[in-house]
């Protein structure tokens, strides 16, 4: 029965817990499932319509970035490419001649002219003084001939650099540093076959001689300026000589020379391999402008047919600083979209997290899990709620029925006794008069014990349902004691037990409910002997202890383990051993002693031992009583 009892409940709860937890389950599943597919296909469409905006907007960005210089090199009365670009998205702008490139830095440099015949005498003959001779003043004078005769900017530079060179030799450091000057000045682009700016080198003189530290700086400075093309032997020396000046560790300068170096490498790389560029630009299948991307930095390189005045053009333009903010543009190493036939082979990548927002929509996901989790939280503490307390129920129904079975034994013993005794009065059976005067003993002490089994059952009800009053009043506790001594009296003997009594005579009286009292020393009484096995010996002590009154009664009998201890003052609890349980009882006279107890303000306490018997004792304060 018990068994289909688990059955029932197994069943309710896989019905009315189980089931609907996973329908409910497999319908957030499904749905979230959806949402996710839903929002992953917004975010496509979201990703699409982003690239597509994209090219438009980048397409007519380049053509206005490519139209807006071509016209200025149109405008300007003499077009120079060596000249920074007005866009900064620009990094190069080159003239194509066939197959090649002239890189800027190239187009500056001027074919090396045969020099005029009397400034070259000049200069030959300055250095012979200067060299050989070791006769500075006369090499000075022929270099200052040579300057006056120089006839481009080119060699009026070579002839001042020499000329300051020697004049700083000859110890005129003023006039040597007076003519660096001037050529830091006036140098212009003039640069020698080593592609090297002779200002440069003006520059390089002055730091030697520690001279005029500002006007070096800001030089240098200058040449760092983006539009300034530079030769990488340039590069190097503008590094070191900014590194070994004071106070001009500018981290800007420095990284924007790196950046130049980069740079100057990638064009020239670009340069050598632009036939293959070209070739790609020229297989496009687009009609309109075709953009390429190149390199590492990723440029996107594009090539202008020759429009007259101007030849035709490579340009090369950051896609870093031309694309809109957010999106990443590369070549095919990147993961993202492609953009088009207009840029073959260049490719966005959109920031993870552009489309995810989904313009505040917020992913739902998370919200709906939690929900579900929460729904479905919630279902299963209630079922275990439910079954927790069908549990109980299920519990308390046994007990109950457990109960009635036990008093109803109860009430039968001395029921049939007194019923088997009165007949046989009745029926005039028994003349001996000691033996009459035995059987109505007998009768009264039934019935007094059927009286206490009914007691105790009425008190626990009214304890149930907090009806149960205590009358306290001055009471003498050996007085009580005395009393249940003599009610147990006759059913004592009758079973061969010896009660010892030790009362301490000397107790104060306390405020008590005496008929409670009494009750439970009745019931301790009534478990001693129940319990006592073969043993006939009882103890009855009354004492003082700590400031407690001690009601204690000992036997010699069963005794309880120690596990079983705490739990035999709770109501219809009834000791497991075999031999106890085969002694009848309702498990309600101990919780009726502590309940006693307690409403004395006091406690009850057993000491036990498996076959050595047990000692209950109930503790009254003696000074919370008035
Ligand atoms: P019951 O009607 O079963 O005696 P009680 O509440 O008086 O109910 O006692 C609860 C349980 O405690 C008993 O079933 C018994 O197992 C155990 N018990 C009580 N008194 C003694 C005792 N003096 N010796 C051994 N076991 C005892």
């Amino acid at each position: 029965m018990r068994m289909g009892g688990y059955k029932r409940q197994i069943l309710l709860f896989v019905l009315a817990i189980l089931l609907p937890a996973a329908v409910v389950i497999g319908l957030a599943a499904r749905l979230i499932h959806q949402e996710g597919e839903l929002v992953s296909k917004r975010t496509a469409d979201e990703r699409h319509q982003a690239t597509e905006q994209l090219r438009r907007e980048f397409t007519a960005r380049l053509e206005a970035i490519r139209l807006q210089e071509i016209n200025r090199l149109i405008r300007s009365p003499r077009p120079r490419w060596t000249e920074a670009p007005e866009n900064p998205a620009i990094v190069l702008i080159a003239r194509v001649e066939g197959d090649r490139v002239v890189l800027p830095w190239e187009s500056g440099a001027q074919p090396p002219q045969p020099s005029s015949s009397q400034y070259a005498r000049y200069r030959q003959e300055g250095e012979l003084r200067e060299f050989l001779k070791k006769d500075y003043p006369a090499a000075v004078a022929a270099y200052r001939q040579a300057l006056a005769s120089a006839r481009d900017q080119t060699e009026s530079a070579d002839a001042r650099l020499l000329l300051a060179r020697t004049l700083a030799k000859a110890g005129d450091a003023a006039e040597a540093v007076r003519n660096f000057l001037t050529l830091l000045k006036e140098g212009g682009d003039a640069r020698d076959e080593q592609g090297v700016a002779y200002r440069l080198y003006a520059a390089e003189c002055l730091e030697e001689m520690k001279r005029e530290p500002e006007a070096v700086l800001s030089f240098l400075l200058d040449q760092v300026n983006p539009g300034r093309w530079l030769t990488l032997p340039e590069i190097v020396t503008i590094r070191s000589l900014l590194a070994s000046i004071p106070g001009s560790q500018d981290e800007q300068a420095r990284a924007s020379l790196s950046r130049r170096a980069a740079e100057m490498e990638q064009a020239t790389a670009l340069a050598a391999g632009f036939p293959r560029v070209r070739a790609q630009i020229e297989s496009a299948p687009s009609s309109g402008p075709v953009w390429i991307p190149y390199g590492e930095e990723t440029w996107l390189i594009a090539v202008t047919p020759p429009a007259p005045p101007l030849p035709a053009l490579m340009m090369a333009v950051s896609s870093a600083k031309a694309a809109p903010p957010g999106a990443k543009l590369g070549g095919r190493r990147l993961q993202g979209d492609a953009l088009g036939e207009n840029f073959p082979g260049l490719r966005v990548e959109w920031p993870a997290n552009r489309f995810a927002a989904g313009g505040g929509r917020g992913s739902p996901v998370a919200l709906y899990v939690a929900g579900f989790g929460l729904v479905l939280g919630l279902t299963l503490l209630g079922g275990y709620l439910l079954l927790r307390d069908v549990n109980r129920d299920v519990r308390v129904a046994q007990v109950r029925s457990q109960f009635v079975a036990s008093v109803s034994h109860e009430l039968k013993t001395p029921l049939t006794s007194i019923r088997m005794f009165a007949e046989t009065l009745s029926l005039g059976r028994c003349r001996d008069e000691r033996a009459q005067a035995e059987y109505l003993e007998t009768i009264v002490n039934e019935s007094e014990r059927l009286a206490r089994l009914v007691d105790n059952v009425l008190d626990f009800s009214k304890i149930e349902q907090g009806k149960k009053i205590y009358r306290l009043r001055p009471t003498s506790l050996a007085a009580v004691a005395d009393s249940a001594a003599r009610t147990m009296q006759y059913p004592l003997a009758q079973q061969g037990f010896t009660l010892r009594l030790s009362i301490d005579q000397n107790l104060p009286s306390l405020r008590a409910d005496p008929d409670a009292l009494e009750q439970a020393i009745l019931n301790l009484l009534t478990n001693a002997m129940k319990y006592s096995g073969d043993s006939r010996e009882i103890d009855l002590l009354l004492a003082s202890r700590n400031g407690d009154a001690v009601i204690e009664v000992t036997d010699r009998g069963l005794g309880i383990a120690l596990d079983e201890q705490k739990h035999v003052f709770e109501k219809f609890y009834r000791a497991r051993s075999h031999e106890s349980h085969l002694i009848a009882g309702t498990g309600l006279g101990l919780t009726l002693v502590a309940h006693i107890a307690k409403a004395h303000g006091g406690r009850v306490e057993v000491r036990s031992a498996p076959g050595a018997g047990s000692t209950f004792s109930i503790l009254i304060p003696v000074e919370v009583q008035g």
